[in-house]
Order: C-alpha cells, then structure tokens, then sequence
C-alpha cells in the first residue's frame, strides 16, 4: 500500500490539478483504512451507510483529523441517519435530498458539506442530477438552506468508456460548474473525479479530487457481504 500511496501522491504532484487523494475504502475492512491513515492518509469515501455504521467508530471516537465522505446513492430514508456520520455528502442528487439533509443538519447543530452529482454520462442506470436546469435550480434553492454548504460538483466516469469519452465526460462536469458558478453567483471549487481507472485523465482536466479504491486496497470481496 505505502508505494502505491507514494506514486499516487506522486502522480498528483507532476500534474496540473492540486487535487486531494480519496482512499475509498468501501468493502474493505476499519484495519485498512487504519493502515492508510498511518501512511498520512486523511481523507477517505465510503459508499454505504449501513457500512459506514458497522465499520467506524462514531465520529467522535475517530482521529479528529480523519475525514470520511459518503460517496454512494443516499436514500431520504437514510439521511438521519448518515448526517451524524460523515463530514461530507458527495452524492446528492436531488433538491429534495438536499431539504432532507439540511433540516437533519440543523437538528443536530452541524453545517453538513456537500458536493452535487452529475451524470455526465447520460447513463440512465447511473444516479446523479441529469440535467442543467435541475441542478441549477438546487443550487439556487441551496442558499435558502443554512446547514448545508454546497462545496462542488462529482462525477463517474462512463466505465469502460474511450479515453476521448471520459475526458468529454470530465470536461463538460468542469464547464458545468463554470456555468452554475456565472448563472448562480456562487462558488463551487470542488470537482470530485476520477477513480482507479482513470484518474489521470481527470487530472488532466482539473480534478481537485480523485477517489481511488481498488489500485490502494485491492480488488473488493462482495462475497463477504
Ligand atoms: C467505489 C467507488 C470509487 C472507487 O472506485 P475504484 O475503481 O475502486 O477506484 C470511486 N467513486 C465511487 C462513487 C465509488 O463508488
């Protein structure tokens, strides 16, 4: 792990985005995410509630410095939930998701981060806000919405796609957050994109996060589960 940390951070560091490494550690058990943090990972993506529940320890009886971010489809029912968990909801898809998220934060005293999902794939299994006008809309409605902080927007790449595809799909997230920053007067520094395969090409366009799992963890165990 602590080469492929190395050569990660390294990789980062030769290019043009200033980006934060993600270790996701979903499926893999709290002794690996421990290990990683021990190499000075801070930041970690889980993208599972009920994982995340079992797994960590309350937020805390964690390293302070720790930061988990939910990273997977959130359903309203999970919101209460989630929120005491994590620092950061990198998933949110709808503006109704967002209300939910907002009036759980302001329950429990907290100012809840979030990134937008956008489908820049136009994969219809896929989650993710699908169009301009509806994510726009959220942003807007957001600053009615003191307990959220909208920080930027995430994707996932069209897997398997063409290099030209992914590259298409992470530039047009960046021109996106162009337009929404001009359209809504705000600021969205975050663009969270980029996994194990194809992080180098996000961060060729800008990434300011790349979300690695399998190249820091291995391959994941689903029959465990
Ligand atoms: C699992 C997951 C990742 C990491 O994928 P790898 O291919 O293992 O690097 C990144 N983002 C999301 C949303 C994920 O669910």
């Amino acid at each position: 792990m602590k080469e492929v940390l190395e050569q990660l951070h390294e990789t980062i560091e030769e290019s043009a985005s200033p980006a934060r490494l993600m270790a996701v550690s979903k499926n893999h058990p709290y002794e690996a995410i421990e290990e990683a943090y021990e190499l000075g990972e801070r930041l970690f993506g889980e993208n599972r509630v009920q994982e995340i529940e079992s797994k960590f320890p309350a937020k805390k009886d964690r390293p302070s410095d720790l930061e988990l971010h939910l990273i997977g489809h959130l359903q309203s029912n999970k919101v209460k939930k989630a929120v005491p968990l994590v620092d950061s909801i990198d998933s949110v898809d709808s503006l109704k998701l967002l209300r939910a998220i907002n009036k759980k934060s302001a329950e429990i005293g907290c100012i809840m981060n979030i990134l937008l999902e956008y489908n820049t794939s136009g994969d219809a299994n896929k989650t993710g806000f699908s169009s301009y006008e509806s994510i726009k809309e959220t942003v807007i409605e957001s600053k009615e919405l003191s307990n959220v902080r909208i920080n930027g927007l995430m994707t996932i790449g069209p897997l398997g796609g063409s290099e030209e595809e992914v590259r298409e799909a992470f530039l047009s997230l960046k021109d996106m957050r162009n337009k929404l920053e001009k359209d809504c007067d705000i600021e969205l520094k975050e663009l969270s994109m980029g996994m194990s395969g194809d992080y180098q090409i996000a961060l060729e366009c800008e990434s300011t996060m790349i979300r690695v799992g399998t190249k820091i963890f291995g391959a994941r165990d689903y029959s465990k589960k």
